[in-house]
């Protein structure tokens, strides 16, 4: 049992007595906490006869150039400057949760920028409305959709549909948090929890592969590493190399679970004066040189279950241009499977060594493929009450961030908003530091959360203007929970938040 398992098992608040222990009421566990002791979630301990926030809040500085994305953050203690050096950011990452919500967010922070003053609004937010989206770069099946996927055995998710050179996961939800047992929900906590921190997680598909997932990484498909993303569908790559391979072979297939592609019949090929050659593929003609159902999916050439390609191919038709000797190139869609082939007397293909005139173009189709990689995106609900925090009337804030009035940011990291209702949002997990998310045993993810907004529409909203700082006082003095500061580079790639947007708005 993990350390995280074995919490969520022990833990139970209404055993705890208050005696000597101080409350933590940052989450509804409500966990009584022992002096020298952690709570629950371990974000939270008893030290000095106060609950403290165990992690420094995180202060993005964008005067240090880092030159590369800032991951892991590599914050330091803040040494007491209080001259700025340059524009900082408060993230929510150590900021802390008020609760219930209704309370102020723990900073609420002002900062001139460019002559715009500014407000941002930071806390870490308690997500039951939340999970994953995974995508794996491979060709290969790894299940089918709508397949049950687990970690340690329970359901965290399912496959869904598949994308251009990519298989996809959906993980998480509120009905895996809270709708299965009690482990169901404790698993599904801590694998998203673990797939949001960037470390590798375990998934078993009913029906398919065992994925070892990792943000940023390449999969790591039933124990081998996946390194190469299909350049494209058979039918795709047959577009773009058909004229690499004119003159040098009589027939080109590349081999794909999804589209086949043969270059004499392609419409590439036609364009070109390809000649026929009689071959005949055993799949689905769709249209002219492109073939489904090739195969059923799996580990093999191109995403199939193949091994062998000449199992794609039936009787070859002399009738239609089939003759000896004909030269024949087979190749999967990341170029890592090839071979060569020429036709005997009985138009039969028969292996022959790979011949060198050969090797520039599949070379061409392996260079042309990307890095195989896992991406993580966090989704998650801030629609619900935790608007509280930011507004006296919640429905303010989603109008403001709908009219693009208020930038949401997670860990400094810009995220994507979706239209409609609430605010659900996406963000990839690899713009936002290391460590950034937490988890309570509700269970729930906790994930930092930014709004930052024009000081003007802040008030307008009817934000909490009694409670805002300035960021020289969020350094120097903390918060309600006495954790430390630490201030770090800013992620390269990671703009400062709201800038160019709110001045944009600022200007209509
Ligand atoms: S689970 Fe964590 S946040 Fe919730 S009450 Fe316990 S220590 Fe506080």
């Amino acid at each position: 049992m993990s350390e995280l398992s074995e919490r969520f098992e022990t833990h139970d608040p209404g055993e705890k007595q208050a005696g000597e222990k101080l409350r933590c009421d940052a989450c509804p566990v409500m966990c009584y906490i022992a002096e020298g002791r952690t709570g629950a979630c371990d974000r939270y301990g008893n030290f000095g006869g106060r609950i403290v926030r165990c992690d420094p809040v995180r202060v993005l500085d964008y005067a240090l150039e880092s030159g590369a994305a800032v991951v892991p953050f590599g914050g330091e203690a803040w040494a007491g400057e209080l001259v700025n050096t340059g524009r900082r950011f408060v993230t929510a990452i150590g900021s802390g949760t008020t609760y219930p919500d209704y309370k102020p967010a723990p900073f609420i922070v002002s900062q001139e920028v460019e002559g715009v003053d500014l407000v941002t609004v930071v806390t870490e937010g308690i997500f039951s409305y939340c999970g994953v989206k995974v995508k794996i770069d491979t060709d290969r099946h790894i299940g089918p959709e709508t397949a049950t996927v687990r970690a340690q055995g329970e359901a965290v998710g399912h496959v869904t549909t598949g994308e251009y050179g990519s298989q996809m996961l959906s993980l998480g939800g509120v009905n895996h948090l809270t709708g299965g047992s009690k482990p169901e929900g404790r698993v599904t906590c801590e694998t998203l929890m673990d797939l949001c921190n960037r470390k590798p997680v375990e998934l078993a598909i009913d029906g398919g592969a065992t994925v070892v997932v990792e943000a940023g990484k390449p999969p790591v498909i039933d124990g081998t590493a996946e390194h190469r993303m299909r350049v494209g569908c058979g039918s795709a790559t047959i577009g773009m190399f058909a004229s690499q391979w004119r003159g040098l072979v009589d027939e080109v297939v590349v081999v794909d679970d999804h589209i086949t592609g043969v270059v004499s019949e392609h419409q590439a090929g036609k364009v070109l004066g390809w000649e026929d050659t009689g071959i005949r593929i055993l799949g689905r003609r769709s249209t002219p040189g492109r073939y489904f159902k090739v195969s059923e999916p799996g580990l093999g050439w191109g995403g199939t279950t193949i091994s062998d390609p000449l199992a794609i191919l039936g009787d070859w038709n002399a009738k239609k241009g089939a003759r000896q000797g004909l030269s024949l190139l087979m190749v999967s869609t990341t170029g890592e499977q090839f071979a060569y082939y020429e036709l005997d007397g009985d138009l039969r293909p028969i292996e022959k060594p790979f011949p060198d005139r050969l090797r520039k173009s599949v070379g061409l189709i392996e260079d042309n493929c990307e890095p195989a990689l896992c991406t993580v995106l966090f989704v998650g609900g801030a629609g619900g009450s935790l608007r509280a925090g930011v507004t006296e009337n919640p429905v303010n804030l989603t109008r403001s961030v709908h009219r693009l009035e208020t930038y949401v940011t997670v860990g400094g990291a810009p995220v994507y908003v979706w239209p409609g209702g609430g605010i659900t949002l996406m963000v990839d997990v690899t713009r936002v530091p290391e460590g950034a998310f937490g988890y309570v045993p509700t269970p729930a993810l906790v994930a930092p959360i930014e709004f930052t907004l024009r000081k003007d529409h802040y008030l307008a909203l009817g934000g909490y203007e009694a409670e805002i700082r300035s960021v020289e006082d969020v350094l120097k003095s903390g918060g309600e929970y006495f954790n430390d500061r630490a201030t770090g580079p800013a992620p390269s790639a990671n703009p400062w938040p709201p800038l160019a947007q709110l001045q944009r708005v600022g200007r209509r």
